[in-house]
């Protein structure tokens, strides 16, 4: 049978593949430790769920409009003023189910063959999945040329020429955990407003999950892009809430009617009980996000110290979402092979960080969503494994 050969393009997310070697090796007994997959091990807060229950009960059991309800969007743009004191359409906002969506849509918008889409390497790999899926031609800007593994706006902006359409930026970042500042983006955004042909993707998903008290420096500090801003945003990440596939993003105004269609083409609508749910996130309390926060600040602090400790490894420090991107070129090994023993011997589910992008052929990822006790057993195990 024949299938479309464009198929044959399109990347997965590795992290899923470890996770099922892992289950394997437990469903024969062997205990581990899964430090693979990248989504808070807290529940979604109370309050939150109740508002998805009492939507249920309250009858919202319909289609609903396709870039989403009035109300959810305009908690969006409530959220955006209060967080960011930015005054935003909600017209330009649109519901998506989940973060992952409004890459894809981004992507489909813009990608076509001869066309040059910039993005970060290592990155989720859903990005350099679809630019190869749209047949436009990938531009990476590699993190690891430095050793905070942070980006340049001076390199990505020397990237740049008449055939780049797309600019994908993820701050923090996956797999690194590392983040950018606001100074270095004021400089991209500088440099980037006489670019007027490029469009930017900002994907902000890790926003509400930055250390050391610093400033989230979002694309929405920059009236002059936002004619040419997507900004990429959801509730996975802040509210534990990666399951219900829900998100938001921002669009260009001349985007909205063709992301309206990609939507209508696609999955409808977001159901509007999760539309309900997200709205009593955006508009409750933050105690769930700064009691997080305060339990992966201790688990960084745990997991960047424990790594450093060990022979052969290199961690710079992250500065923001929930991962440590270590060298482990010193331990003899590269990062696949230090994966498949890091689960064979020492029970650990990790994943090698050339998942993220060919660069990173001696790095992992360790996702530090886990219990301080879990990251410690892990470490221990990992350092009697390197002995
Ligand atoms: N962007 C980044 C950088 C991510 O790491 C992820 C998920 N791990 C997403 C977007 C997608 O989020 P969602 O689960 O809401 O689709």
């Amino acid at each position: 049978m024949k299938l479309a050969k464009s198929l044959n393009r399109l990347g997965t997310e590795t992290a899923f593949s470890v996770l099922a070697e892992a289950k394997k090796l437990e469903a024969t007994g062997k205990s581990m430790i899964h430090l693979g997959l990248g989504q808070p091990d807290f529940k979604t807060p109370k309050h939150v769920v109740e508002a998805a229950k009492k939507a249920l009960d309250d009858g919202h059991h319909g289609y609903v409009l396709s870039n989403g309800i009035l109300e959810c969007r305009e908690a969006v743009t409530r959220k955006i003023k209060k967080l960011y004191n930015q005054d935003v359409d909600p017209e330009r906002i649109i519901i998506m189910p989940g973060g992952k969506p409004t890459m894809h849509y981004a992507i489909q918008c813009f990608g076509e063959p001869g066309v040059e889409i910039i993005h970060p390497t290592p990155a989720f790999p859903i990005y350099e999945s679809m630019i190869n899926y749209t047949g436009s031609t990938p531009v990476p800007y590699d993190l690891t040329k430095d050793k905070d593994l942070k980006f340049k706006a001076e390199d990505i902006l020397s990237l740049i020429t008449d055939k780049t359409r797309l600019l994908i930026l993820i701050n923090p970042n996956n797999p690194t955990g590392s983040f950018v500042e606001k100074s270095e983006i004021d400089k991209l955004a500088q440099g980037l407003e006489k670019h007027s042909h490029v469009t930017i993707l900002s994907d902000e998903i890790y926003s509400r999950q930055i250390f050391d008290g610093k400033e989230m420096p979002t694309f929405f500090n920059y009236p002059k892009l936002r004619e040419r801003l997507i900004v990429l945003e959801g509730w996975s990440k802040a509210y534990s809430m990666t399951g219900w596939r829900l998100g938001w993003s921002f669009w260009p105004e001349h985007l909205v009617e063709h992301v309206n269609k990609l939507l209508i083409n696609s999955v409808s609508c977001v159901n509007a009980a999760a539309q309900f749910a997200g709205i009593a996130a955006l508009d409750g309390p933050d105690d769930s996000i700064h009691e997080m926060m305060e339990k992966f600040t201790a688990r960084r602090d745990l997991i960047y110290k424990g790594l450093n400790d060990l022979p052969g490894i290199e961690c710079s420090l992250p500065g923001g979402a929930f991962y440590a991107f270590p060298k482990v070129k010193e331990t003899g090994m590269n990062g696949k092979e230090f994966c498949k023993k890091a689960m064979h011997e020492a029970g650990v589910a990790i994943v090698p960080g050339t998942a993220f992008g060919q660069t990173c052929q001696d790095y992992v990822r360790f996702s530090f969503a886990a219990s301080r006790d879990n990251i410690s057993q892990a470490l221990e195990n990992i350092k009697k494994m390197l002995k």
